[in-house]
């Protein structure tokens, strides 16, 4: 089976506790306004990889210390099959390698369960709701206010429980990765308000002058 991908990452510091793999689904048709991720919405067939060789690419760094796997996107549940079928194999793995499996979406619980059924009962955490650029700002790993972290299984609670308030963490490290390749740079986490036009200011100051933006169209 294939799953759309938009790309892979290791080490991922920013989403989740520890060090983790991050994997970001490619296709989301929920258009949240202000989505900072909108070169992750379209659903082309030319993101399709073998869920196969992503597991292959988790198992190749499971010596590397990972804690755990964010899977981010686009929209993961936009893909139930192939998500389901991803997170039986991550499921295995987090046996031999304590692997926690956190995973973010713009729908609440409830829809999510319903669309995904295998995905939801595999996950250690769910990451839940639309971005809204109104309530920017949420608790840890969250971009807005209405967005919620709940663990869904002792480990989930064991690694996501003290994060799990809506207001931002104020002794919280810093979230944001950068990533340079060939002539993109991926930031990775999850922005606060003012970030992007910051990063932007920043990059230019130092003679580096972005084409385009992932949060504009
Ligand atoms: S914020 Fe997430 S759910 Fe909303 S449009 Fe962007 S990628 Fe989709």
């Amino acid at each position: 089976m294939n799953l759309r991908i938009a790309r892979l990452h290791h080490p991922v510091t920013a989403l989740g506790p520890g060090i983790r793999l991050g994997i970001w689904t490619q296709g989301c048709s929920l258009a949240c306004p202000g989505c900072l991720s909108r070169d992750t919405w379209s659903a082309g067939p030319e993101h399709a990889v073998p869920v196969r060789s992503v597991l292959d690419w988790c198992e190749g760094h499971a010596a590397d210390g990972v804690d755990g796997v964010s899977l981010s996107g686009g929209e993961p549940s936009e893909q139930p099959e192939a998500l389901g079928e991803l997170l039986n194999g991550l499921a295995e793995r987090r046996e031999r390698y304590h692997w926690d499996l956190l995973c973010w979406t713009g729908l609440e619980e409830a829809e999510f369960a319903a669309r995904c059924p295998a995905a939801y009962g595999l996950l250690d955490g769910l990451v839940t709701g639309p971005y809204r650029a109104a309530e920017a700002g949420g608790g840890r790993w969250r971009g807005s206010a209405n967005q919620r972290l709940i663990p869904l299984t002792a480990l989930g609670r064991e690694r996501y429980g003290p994060w799990t308030g809506t207001e931002p963490a104020p002794d919280a490290p810093g979230e944001l990765q950068f990533q340079v390749e060939s002539d993109r740079v991926y930031v990775i986490g999850v922005p606060r308000p003012g970030d992007p036009a910051r990063i932007q200011r920043a990059l230019a100051q130092r003679g580096v002058m972005l084409d385009g933006v992932t949060w504009r169209p």
